[in-house]
């Protein structure tokens, strides 16, 4: 049997016969349930789309003022980079670089990623240079972006520190909420399998 014609389930490695799969069905896995291919028409050019709107509301999240605090007559506003960078010194240094990866840099580099892959193949082009490399680094990244995350933190604290002071969300908290929707757009659009084999034969024409 050609191995070529075999597909493992990403959960429960059961092997099934590569088959085509129509444009808007789902194929499954036979033991677990986990979708296996979900091929949509355009999709390519959706996520690469998707990948573009993320990086600039990132860009906004990261700059724009995120939270001004009132408190007896005081008032402060900061953006999430100043927060950073607030902490760039002293004991508090790793917190600073994880924060710095974790909801900036490791997101960007995975959006950017997505667009290197995905733009040339969603215009019709071959694939550039390095992209089946450059795509498994941005599957790799996918668990390690924590941008969503941090906005769900967020929402939980701002409960707490409303009690103690007047808390006004800034433009880069609703840069982060539109943040966290078009991450679940893209990720609920990406069809892993349709890209490796769009990948493969693009790059042998
Ligand atoms: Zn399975």
């Amino acid at each position: 049997m050609n191995l070529d014609q075999i597909i493992a389930c990403p959960m429960c490695d059961a092997l099934h016969l590569d088959q085509e799969v129509q444009k808007q069905s789902v194929a499954q896995c036979a033991r677990c349930g986990t979708v296996l291919a979900a091929p949509k028409s355009g999709a390519m050019t959706r996520i690469a789309m998707l990948s573009i709107t993320a990086l600039i509301l990132l860009m906004a999240a990261a700059s724009f003022p995120f939270l001004s605090l009132r408190v007896q007559g005081f008032s402060h506003q900061a953006s999430v980079l100043d927060t950073i960078l607030a902490f760039a010194t002293g004991p508090m240094l790793p917190l600073s670089l994880a924060t710095g990866f974790l909801i900036l840099l490791v997101p960007a580099a995975r959006y950017c990623a997505l667009i290197y892959t995905l733009t040339p193949m969603a215009i019709g082009y071959r694939p550039a240079p390095h992209a089946a490399t450059v795509y498994i680094w941005a599957e790799r990244l996918r668990p390690w972006a924590m941008a969503e995350i941090f906005i769900i933190g967020v929402a939980v604290a701002l409960v707490k520190v409303s009690g103690l002071a007047r808390v006004e969300l800034g433009p880069a908290f609703w840069a982060f909420a539109a943040l966290l929707v078009v991450t679940i757009l893209t990720d609920s659009s990406i069809c892993r399998l349709t890209v490796w084999k769009t990948l493969k034969t693009r790059s042998t024409i």
